[in-house]
């Protein structure tokens, strides 16, 4: 078993990763495989940069199972900082403490890692004092910084980073496609904008979670069967362990939720900006500025979910807008 099992259908990134840890398990130092500064995109960033600290941090680049690997996918490991934000921006004096303490050595572990989310939050300041530090990282940190998109952070820091982008999974680009990208198109008044919501908001969710599912009973029965499970008896550090597991597998699933309501809304934009820029569209300038609004509206609630807004009423007031 091994921590890269719970990400499916990530035939690039996955070897690379792999590969990162094994050069870094051999060699702290920088080489062709492993970066110590590297931006994550795309769908399920944050969990993948869980999983990929945890082969940097266990001992045998992680086997999924240890108290290491467990205690890093559910984000509580001494040598993981994890930094999560609620907050509109990140500012200059958070990423200054942040990298003072990224400058530790890791206590117990080959690595301290500094996993970055929503860095497309970091103010232009902030982003410029993270510079140096990813930059020229400690030989013993390693830096992923998580943001949807490769444009969603200043260019100064693309450029030395190294980029790893995640595509959705493809049994759920079917469940979303299609007919949820049709519906902004056919609300006719405020009724039918909700029932578009909530379906939007039902398809994404139901798609994620069946991806998710889909690996979390088995990850369960392999860590009970790692730890010696006799009939229903675990021992006090095994089921500790099944413990950190399931919570790690929790906010798995909602981050995914999350994702897949950001795909699709990155779809429906996508879909405007086609009809924006089609030569058979025609339309009046006074058309275009409207398609224009219905695009910021879209980009509006994309930046209030990964604020953590509720799902469906964003949706709502979505739809509304897109009428
Ligand atoms: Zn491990």
């Amino acid at each position: 078993m091994s921590v890269f099992d719970a990400i499916a259908g990530q035939k690039q990134a996955v070897p690379v990763m792999k590969m990162a840890a094994k050069a870094a398990a051999n060699d702290a130092s920088e080489s062709q495989e492993m970066t110590h500064a590297w931006l994550f995109t795309g769908f399920g960033r944050e969990e993948a940069a869980l999983i990929f600290a945890a082969s940097l941090i266990c001992k045998s680049q992680g086997c999924g199972l240890c108290q290491e690997c467990l205690t890093v996918l559910a984000g509580s490991h001494g040598d993981l900082e994890l930094i999560q934000t609620d907050g509109l921006s990140i500012k200059i004096d958070d990423v200054r403490e942040l990298v003072q303490r990224a400058s530790w050595s890791p206590s117990t572990s080959p690595y301290r890692v500094v996993i970055l989310e929503s860095a497309e939050r970091l103010t232009d300041s902030a982003g410029n004092a993270l510079l140096k530090a990813i930059e020229e990282p400690g030989l013993r940190t390693v830096w992923i910084l998580c943001a949807p998109s490769d444009a969603d952070v200043i260019s100064t820091t693309r450029s030395r980073v190294r980029n790893l982008s995640f595509v959705a999974p493809a049994s759920l680009a079917v469940t979303t496609s299609a007919e949820i990208l049709r519906l902004p198109f056919e609300i006719k008044d405020v009724a039918s904008a909700f029932a578009a919501a909530a379906k939007i908001v039902e398809l994404a969710k139901s798609g994620a979670e069946a991806v998710a599912e889909a690996n979390n009973d088995e990850e369960i029965r392999k860590a009970k069967e790692a730890w010696g499970q006799q009939g229903s008896k675990l021992t006090a550090g095994g089921s500790k362990a099944i413990k950190e597991l399931e919570k790690g597998q929790k906010s798995r699933q909602t981050r995914m939720v999350q994702d897949a309501l950001d795909t699709v809304l990155l779809d429906i934009a996508v879909k405007y900006r086609d009809q924006l820029v089609s030569p058979v569209a025609g339309g009046s300038a006074a058309d275009k500025v409207k398609i224009l609004e219905k695009i910021d509206a879209i980009m509006e609630a994309r930046t209030r979910l990964s604020r953590n807004a509720a799902p469906l009423l964003t949706l709502e007031a979505l739809m509304v807008a897109l009428r």
